[in-house]
Protein backbone atom coordinates (compact mmCIF):
# COMPACT_ATOMS: atom_id res chain seq x y z
CA UNK A 1 0.00 0.00 0.00
CA UNK A 2 1.24 3.52 -1.13
CA UNK A 3 -0.48 7.06 0.59
CA UNK A 4 -0.14 10.52 -0.67
CA UNK A 5 -1.13 13.61 1.12
CA UNK A 6 -1.57 16.83 -0.67
CA UNK A 7 -1.70 20.22 0.87
CA UNK A 8 -2.32 23.66 -0.72
CA UNK A 9 -1.56 26.07 1.65
CA UNK A 10 -4.55 28.62 2.05
CA UNK A 11 -6.58 26.41 -0.14
CA UNK A 12 -9.63 27.47 1.43
CA UNK A 13 -11.85 30.48 0.78
CA UNK A 14 -15.27 32.39 1.51
CA UNK A 15 -18.33 33.23 -1.00
CA UNK A 16 -16.77 36.98 -0.59
CA UNK A 17 -14.00 35.87 -2.70
CA UNK A 18 -15.16 36.33 -6.03
CA UNK A 19 -18.94 37.62 -7.43
CA UNK A 20 -20.54 35.22 -4.60
CA UNK A 21 -18.11 32.48 -5.23
CA UNK A 22 -14.61 30.64 -3.86
CA UNK A 23 -11.96 31.31 -5.78
CA UNK A 24 -11.72 27.32 -5.62
CA UNK A 25 -15.46 27.07 -7.11
CA UNK A 26 -14.61 29.68 -9.82
CA UNK A 27 -11.06 27.84 -10.79
CA UNK A 28 -11.66 24.74 -13.25
CA UNK A 29 -10.71 21.97 -11.95
CA UNK A 30 -11.18 19.17 -14.24
CA UNK A 31 -9.19 16.63 -11.83
CA UNK A 32 -9.61 17.76 -8.42
CA UNK A 33 -13.57 17.39 -9.24
CA UNK A 34 -12.15 13.66 -10.26
CA UNK A 35 -10.76 13.19 -7.08
CA UNK A 36 -14.29 14.21 -5.46
CA UNK A 37 -15.95 12.21 -8.19
CA UNK A 38 -13.89 9.08 -6.88
CA UNK A 39 -13.14 9.20 -2.60
CA UNK A 40 -15.24 10.58 0.18
CA UNK A 41 -15.35 14.64 0.74
CA UNK A 42 -15.79 16.66 4.20
CA UNK A 43 -14.93 19.77 5.77
CA UNK A 44 -11.45 19.91 8.04
CA UNK A 45 -10.75 21.90 10.89
CA UNK A 46 -7.14 22.00 10.50
CA UNK A 47 -6.76 22.17 14.81
CA UNK A 48 -10.47 22.00 15.70
CA UNK A 49 -13.24 24.12 15.13
CA UNK A 50 -12.53 28.02 15.97
CA UNK A 51 -8.83 27.98 16.19
CA UNK A 52 -7.26 29.73 13.74
CA UNK A 53 -4.46 28.50 12.59
CA UNK A 54 -1.01 28.42 11.76
CA UNK A 55 0.66 26.93 9.04
CA UNK A 56 2.91 24.83 11.20
CA UNK A 57 0.62 24.11 14.03
CA UNK A 58 -2.10 23.10 10.88
CA UNK A 59 0.11 20.90 9.56
CA UNK A 60 1.71 18.82 12.75
CA UNK A 61 -2.30 18.62 13.60
CA UNK A 62 -3.12 17.38 10.16
CA UNK A 63 -0.07 15.06 10.52
CA UNK A 64 -2.03 13.69 14.03
CA UNK A 65 -0.05 15.23 16.51
CA UNK A 66 -1.80 17.37 19.27
CA UNK A 67 -0.04 20.69 18.19
CA UNK A 68 -0.98 21.89 21.92
CA UNK A 69 1.38 18.85 23.08
CA UNK A 70 4.06 18.85 20.57
CA UNK A 71 4.38 22.77 19.50
CA UNK A 72 6.92 24.91 20.48
CA UNK A 73 7.73 27.57 18.12
CA UNK A 74 8.18 28.32 14.61
CA UNK A 75 12.02 28.99 15.27
CA UNK A 76 13.12 24.81 15.12
CA UNK A 77 11.15 24.21 11.42
CA UNK A 78 13.09 27.58 9.85
CA UNK A 79 16.41 26.31 11.54
CA UNK A 80 15.40 22.32 10.52
CA UNK A 81 14.09 23.84 6.85
CA UNK A 82 17.78 25.58 5.74
CA UNK A 83 19.26 22.13 6.92
CA UNK A 84 20.50 22.89 10.25
CA UNK A 85 21.42 20.08 12.98
CA UNK A 86 18.90 20.65 15.76
CA UNK A 87 19.67 18.71 18.77
CA UNK A 88 17.21 17.70 22.06
CA UNK A 89 18.14 21.20 24.26
CA UNK A 90 18.61 22.99 21.62
CA UNK A 91 17.03 26.70 21.52
CA UNK A 92 16.18 27.53 18.19
CA UNK A 93 15.40 31.49 16.61
CA UNK A 94 14.04 32.42 13.02
CA UNK A 95 16.14 35.98 12.20
CA UNK A 96 15.94 38.96 9.90
CA UNK A 97 18.47 41.05 9.43
CA UNK A 98 17.98 44.42 9.45
CA UNK A 99 18.83 47.73 10.02
CA UNK A 100 19.27 49.97 13.45
CA UNK A 101 20.52 53.63 13.75
CA UNK A 102 23.78 54.37 16.28
CA UNK A 103 20.82 54.48 18.80
CA UNK A 104 19.25 50.72 17.96
CA UNK A 105 16.29 52.54 16.18
CA UNK A 106 14.99 50.00 14.30
CA UNK A 107 15.00 51.81 10.76
CA UNK A 108 13.83 48.32 9.01
CA UNK A 109 13.11 45.10 9.89
CA UNK A 110 14.29 43.37 6.77
CA UNK A 111 17.47 45.70 5.87
CA UNK A 112 15.74 47.00 2.57
CA UNK A 113 14.64 43.78 1.28
CA UNK A 114 18.71 42.82 0.95
CA UNK A 115 19.37 40.06 -1.67
CA UNK A 116 23.08 39.95 -2.38
CA UNK A 117 26.01 39.84 0.18
CA UNK A 118 23.80 37.48 2.62
CA UNK A 119 27.01 35.07 2.41
CA UNK A 120 29.44 37.64 3.23
CA UNK A 121 26.77 38.47 6.20
CA UNK A 122 26.69 34.66 7.25
CA UNK A 123 30.08 34.46 7.52
CA UNK A 124 31.35 37.25 9.52
CA UNK A 125 28.62 36.24 11.96
CA UNK A 126 30.16 33.01 12.57
CA UNK A 127 32.67 34.94 15.11
CA UNK A 128 29.19 35.36 17.30
CA UNK A 129 30.01 33.46 20.51
CA UNK A 130 28.45 33.70 24.26
CA UNK A 131 30.25 34.91 27.21
CA UNK A 132 29.12 31.64 28.70
CA UNK A 133 31.83 28.78 27.64
CA UNK A 134 29.52 25.76 27.61
CA UNK A 135 27.13 27.57 25.03
CA UNK A 136 27.61 27.00 21.55
CA UNK A 137 26.30 29.27 18.87
CA UNK A 138 25.30 28.00 15.23
CA UNK A 139 24.10 30.59 12.59
CA UNK A 140 22.47 30.51 8.74
CA UNK A 141 21.38 32.73 6.39
CA UNK A 142 19.16 31.31 4.31
CA UNK A 143 16.81 33.50 1.62
CA UNK A 144 16.84 37.63 1.43
CA UNK A 145 16.96 38.99 4.93
CA UNK A 146 15.78 35.55 6.53
CA UNK A 147 18.20 33.26 8.60
CA UNK A 148 18.25 31.08 11.55
CA UNK A 149 20.10 30.80 14.78
CA UNK A 150 20.92 28.02 17.46
CA UNK A 151 21.94 28.00 20.62
CA UNK A 152 23.47 24.70 22.22
CA UNK A 153 24.29 23.92 25.32
CA UNK A 154 22.46 22.63 29.03
CA UNK A 155 20.38 24.27 30.72
CA UNK A 156 18.80 26.64 28.22
CA UNK A 157 15.17 27.91 27.25
CA UNK A 158 12.28 28.72 24.78
CA UNK A 159 10.61 30.85 27.28
CA UNK A 160 11.58 33.82 26.39
CA UNK A 161 10.18 36.83 24.49
CA UNK A 162 11.39 37.70 20.75
CA UNK A 163 14.53 40.42 20.76
CA UNK A 164 12.55 42.05 17.95
CA UNK A 165 10.13 45.20 18.86
CA UNK A 166 8.08 43.88 15.69
CA UNK A 167 7.80 47.92 14.05
CA UNK A 168 9.82 50.29 13.19
CA UNK A 169 10.61 53.72 14.73
CA UNK A 170 11.10 52.42 17.68
CA UNK A 171 13.91 51.45 19.82
CA UNK A 172 15.03 47.95 19.70
CA UNK A 173 13.72 45.38 22.86
CA UNK A 174 15.52 43.16 25.07
CA UNK A 175 14.69 39.93 25.17
CA UNK A 176 13.04 38.94 28.36
CA UNK A 177 12.32 35.22 30.28
CA UNK A 178 8.78 34.82 30.19
CA UNK A 179 9.09 32.07 32.94
CA UNK A 180 10.78 32.51 36.01
CA UNK A 181 13.61 30.23 35.74
CA UNK A 182 17.47 30.29 35.94
CA UNK A 183 16.98 28.64 32.14
CA UNK A 184 14.95 31.54 30.86
CA UNK A 185 16.93 34.13 32.32
CA UNK A 186 19.94 33.06 31.02
CA UNK A 187 19.06 32.16 27.65
CA UNK A 188 17.21 35.80 27.28
CA UNK A 189 20.57 37.43 28.74
CA UNK A 190 22.64 35.22 25.63
CA UNK A 191 20.23 36.52 23.07
CA UNK A 192 20.96 40.72 24.18
CA UNK A 193 24.58 39.90 24.23
CA UNK A 194 24.28 38.63 20.75
CA UNK A 195 21.99 41.15 19.67
CA UNK A 196 24.85 43.84 20.54
CA UNK A 197 27.87 41.70 19.35
CA UNK A 198 25.64 41.49 15.58
CA UNK A 199 25.90 45.22 15.30
CA UNK A 200 29.32 45.51 16.18
CA UNK A 201 30.40 42.59 13.74
CA UNK A 202 28.23 43.32 10.77
CA UNK A 203 28.16 47.50 11.20
CA UNK A 204 31.85 48.08 9.38
CA UNK A 205 31.29 44.88 6.81
CA UNK A 206 32.93 46.22 3.20
CA UNK A 207 29.00 45.67 2.24
CA UNK A 208 27.56 47.46 4.58
CA UNK A 209 29.57 50.59 3.12
CA UNK A 210 28.94 49.37 -0.49
CA UNK A 211 24.83 49.40 0.57
CA UNK A 212 25.33 53.16 1.76
CA UNK A 213 27.42 54.27 -0.61
CA UNK A 214 24.50 53.24 -3.12
CA UNK A 215 22.08 54.46 -0.65
CA UNK A 216 21.06 51.44 0.24
CA UNK A 217 19.98 50.56 3.61
CA UNK A 218 23.12 48.36 5.72
CA UNK A 219 21.97 44.89 7.07
CA UNK A 220 23.65 45.97 10.52
CA UNK A 221 21.90 43.89 12.96
CA UNK A 222 20.03 40.57 13.84
CA UNK A 223 16.87 40.20 15.05
CA UNK A 224 15.58 37.27 16.89
CA UNK A 225 12.31 35.81 17.46
CA UNK A 226 10.32 32.60 17.93
CA UNK A 227 12.27 31.19 20.15
CA UNK A 228 11.76 27.41 20.47
CA UNK A 229 13.05 24.49 21.73
CA UNK A 230 13.39 21.29 19.59
CA UNK A 231 10.09 19.75 20.26
CA UNK A 232 9.56 16.01 21.74
CA UNK A 233 7.81 14.60 17.98
CA UNK A 234 7.70 10.67 17.35
CA UNK A 235 8.61 10.39 14.15
CA UNK A 236 5.84 8.57 11.44
CA UNK A 237 8.50 5.50 11.54
CA UNK A 238 8.11 4.94 14.96
CA UNK A 239 4.89 5.43 14.74
CA UNK A 240 3.49 3.75 11.85
CA UNK A 241 6.50 1.93 10.79
CA UNK A 242 6.50 3.26 7.44
CA UNK A 243 9.14 5.01 5.24
CA UNK A 244 8.05 8.70 3.65
CA UNK A 245 9.20 11.52 1.74
CA UNK A 246 8.34 15.36 2.16
CA UNK A 247 8.36 17.37 -0.65
CA UNK A 248 8.42 20.76 -0.62
CA UNK A 249 10.17 24.29 -1.39
CA UNK A 250 9.65 26.43 2.09
CA UNK A 251 12.13 26.22 4.42
CA UNK A 252 9.21 26.18 7.35
CA UNK A 253 7.31 23.08 5.06
CA UNK A 254 10.96 21.04 4.78
CA UNK A 255 11.45 22.11 8.41
CA UNK A 256 8.08 20.28 9.55
CA UNK A 257 8.50 17.42 7.28
CA UNK A 258 12.04 16.66 8.97
CA UNK A 259 10.91 17.27 12.55
CA UNK A 260 8.41 14.19 12.14
CA UNK A 261 11.23 12.36 10.83
CA UNK A 262 10.32 12.21 6.51
CA UNK A 263 13.26 12.57 4.62
CA UNK A 264 13.16 16.01 2.88
CA UNK A 265 13.30 16.05 -1.12
CA UNK A 266 13.42 19.45 -3.11
CA UNK A 267 12.07 19.20 -6.87
CA UNK A 268 13.69 20.89 -9.73
CA UNK A 269 12.66 25.05 -10.24
CA UNK A 270 10.25 24.77 -7.56
CA UNK A 271 10.55 27.46 -5.29
CA UNK A 272 7.49 28.05 -2.83
CA UNK A 273 6.38 31.00 -5.26
CA UNK A 274 3.12 31.28 -7.58
CA UNK A 275 5.95 30.77 -10.44
CA UNK A 276 6.72 27.37 -8.61
CA UNK A 277 6.76 24.40 -11.36
CA UNK A 278 4.94 22.50 -8.83
CA UNK A 279 4.07 19.71 -11.44
CA UNK A 280 7.72 18.51 -10.53
CA UNK A 281 6.50 17.86 -7.25
CA UNK A 282 4.09 15.29 -8.18
CA UNK A 283 7.10 13.63 -10.56
CA UNK A 284 9.32 13.47 -7.84
CA UNK A 285 6.57 12.05 -5.47
CA UNK A 286 5.50 8.88 -8.28
CA UNK A 287 9.85 8.41 -8.15
CA UNK A 288 9.81 8.26 -4.74
CA UNK A 289 7.18 5.79 -4.44
CA UNK A 290 8.44 3.78 -7.20
CA UNK A 291 11.69 3.26 -4.95
CA UNK A 292 10.61 2.54 -2.20
CA UNK A 293 9.03 5.07 0.13
CA UNK A 294 5.80 4.43 1.42
CA UNK A 295 4.46 7.94 1.60
CA UNK A 296 4.80 10.88 -0.06
CA UNK A 297 3.66 14.52 1.13
CA UNK A 298 3.65 17.62 -1.35
CA UNK A 299 2.84 20.63 -0.13
CA UNK A 300 2.14 23.64 -2.43
CA UNK A 301 2.63 26.90 -1.39
CA UNK A 302 1.48 29.54 -3.67
CA UNK A 303 -2.65 29.77 -3.17
CA UNK A 304 -1.84 31.33 0.31
CA UNK A 305 0.82 33.67 -0.43
CA UNK A 306 -1.82 34.97 -3.18
CA UNK A 307 -4.76 34.97 -0.94
CA UNK A 308 -2.63 37.06 1.97
CA UNK A 309 -1.72 39.68 -1.23
CA UNK A 310 -5.28 39.83 -1.44
CA UNK A 311 -5.34 38.59 -5.37
CA UNK A 312 -8.05 36.37 -5.85
CA UNK A 313 -7.68 36.40 -10.04
CA UNK A 314 -3.74 35.17 -9.13
CA UNK A 315 -5.30 32.24 -6.44
CA UNK A 316 -7.41 31.09 -8.79
CA UNK A 317 -5.00 30.63 -11.50
CA UNK A 318 -2.66 28.60 -8.87
CA UNK A 319 -5.47 26.35 -7.70
CA UNK A 320 -5.50 25.65 -11.69
CA UNK A 321 -2.03 24.91 -11.59
CA UNK A 322 -2.70 22.75 -8.53
CA UNK A 323 -5.28 20.69 -10.63
CA UNK A 324 -2.53 19.30 -12.83
CA UNK A 325 -0.19 18.20 -10.06
CA UNK A 326 -3.35 16.21 -9.38
CA UNK A 327 -3.89 15.56 -13.03
CA UNK A 328 -0.55 13.78 -13.06
CA UNK A 329 -1.00 11.91 -9.99
CA UNK A 330 -4.49 10.62 -11.28
CA UNK A 331 -2.58 9.38 -14.45
CA UNK A 332 0.73 7.90 -12.45
CA UNK A 333 -0.61 6.68 -8.92
CA UNK A 334 -1.43 3.18 -9.08
CA UNK A 335 -4.68 3.26 -8.22
CA UNK A 336 -5.02 -0.42 -7.08
CA UNK A 337 -2.81 0.05 -3.78
CA UNK A 338 -2.50 3.78 -3.85
CA UNK A 339 -4.50 6.26 -0.70
CA UNK A 340 -4.55 9.98 -1.18
CA UNK A 341 -5.65 12.71 0.94
CA UNK A 342 -5.94 16.41 -0.94
CA UNK A 343 -6.58 19.40 1.40
CA UNK A 344 -5.43 22.33 2.67
CA UNK A 345 -3.93 23.73 5.91
CA UNK A 346 -6.42 26.26 6.62
CA UNK A 347 -8.59 29.18 5.08
CA UNK A 348 -7.21 32.26 3.56
CA UNK A 349 -9.90 34.28 2.12
CA UNK A 350 -8.41 37.11 -0.26
CA UNK A 351 -10.65 39.96 1.02
CA UNK A 352 -9.34 38.94 5.26
CA UNK A 353 -6.23 38.49 3.75
CA UNK A 354 -4.83 35.78 6.98
CA UNK A 355 -5.80 32.61 7.72
CA UNK A 356 -9.41 31.97 9.23
CA UNK A 357 -10.96 29.68 11.20
CA UNK A 358 -13.20 28.32 8.77
CA UNK A 359 -12.95 24.88 7.71
CA UNK A 360 -11.39 23.72 4.53
CA UNK A 361 -12.60 21.15 1.81
CA UNK A 362 -11.03 17.63 2.61
CA UNK A 363 -10.99 14.52 -0.01
CA UNK A 364 -10.21 10.48 0.58
CA UNK A 365 -9.33 8.42 -2.68
CA UNK A 366 -8.23 4.89 -2.92
CA UNK A 367 -9.88 1.17 -3.41
CA UNK A 368 -10.72 0.83 0.51
CA UNK A 369 -12.82 3.81 0.45
CA UNK A 370 -16.60 4.53 0.21
CA UNK A 371 -17.24 7.20 -2.03
CA UNK A 372 -20.09 9.29 -1.63
CA UNK A 373 -22.11 11.20 -4.26
CA UNK A 374 -20.36 14.61 -4.14
CA UNK A 375 -19.06 15.53 -7.87
CA UNK A 376 -17.21 18.67 -7.34
CA UNK A 377 -14.63 19.78 -5.22
CA UNK A 378 -15.14 23.22 -2.91
CA UNK A 379 -16.50 24.52 0.54
CA UNK A 380 -20.18 24.48 -0.91
CA UNK A 381 -20.38 20.74 -2.26
CA UNK A 382 -18.71 18.98 0.50
CA UNK A 383 -21.19 19.92 2.59
CA UNK A 384 -22.95 16.94 1.31
CA UNK A 385 -19.76 15.12 1.81
CA UNK A 386 -19.48 11.64 3.39
CA UNK A 387 -16.69 12.64 5.52
CA UNK A 388 -18.50 15.25 7.58
CA UNK A 389 -16.83 17.40 9.49
CA UNK A 390 -13.34 16.50 10.80
CA UNK A 391 -10.62 18.49 13.50
CA UNK A 392 -7.03 17.29 12.00
CA UNK A 393 -5.68 13.89 11.58
CA UNK A 394 -6.10 14.03 8.44
CA UNK A 395 -2.88 11.70 7.62
CA UNK A 396 -4.03 9.12 10.39
CA UNK A 397 -7.51 8.58 8.68
CA UNK A 398 -5.35 8.31 5.28
CA UNK A 399 -3.02 5.67 6.96
CA UNK A 400 -6.25 4.28 8.15
CA UNK A 401 -7.33 3.13 4.74
CA UNK A 402 -3.81 1.92 4.19
CA UNK A 403 -4.56 -0.52 6.88
CA UNK A 404 -1.17 0.94 9.29
CA UNK A 405 -2.89 1.93 12.63
CA UNK A 406 -1.91 -0.28 15.00
CA UNK A 407 -4.77 -1.26 17.45
CA UNK A 408 -6.21 0.35 20.08
CA UNK A 409 -6.53 -1.38 23.02
CA UNK A 410 -6.53 -5.11 23.12
ZN1 LIG B 1 -0.55 27.57 5.65
ZN1 LIG C 1 -0.39 32.08 5.26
Amino acid sequence: MKAVLVICDGLGGRPTDYNGKTCLEVANTPNIDELARRGITGLLDPIKPGVRPGSDTAHLSIFGYDPEKVYTGRGVFEALGIGMDVQDGDVCFRTNFATVDENFNVLDRRAGRITEGTDELERALQSLKSSQPDVEIFFKASTEHRGAIVLRGHGLSGQITDADPHKTGVRMIRSEPLVDSEAARRTAEIVNELVEQSYHILKDLPINRKRESEGKLPANILLFRGAAVKPDIPSMEELYGIKGVGIAAGALYIGIARAIGLETKRAEETTGGADSKIINKAKLAVEELQNGKDFAFIHLKGADSCAHDHDAEAKIAYIEKVDEVIGYLLDNLDWDDTHLAFTGDHTTPVVYGDHVSDPVPVVFVGPNIMPDDVERFNERSVLKGGMGRISGRVVPILFGYCNWLKKYGA
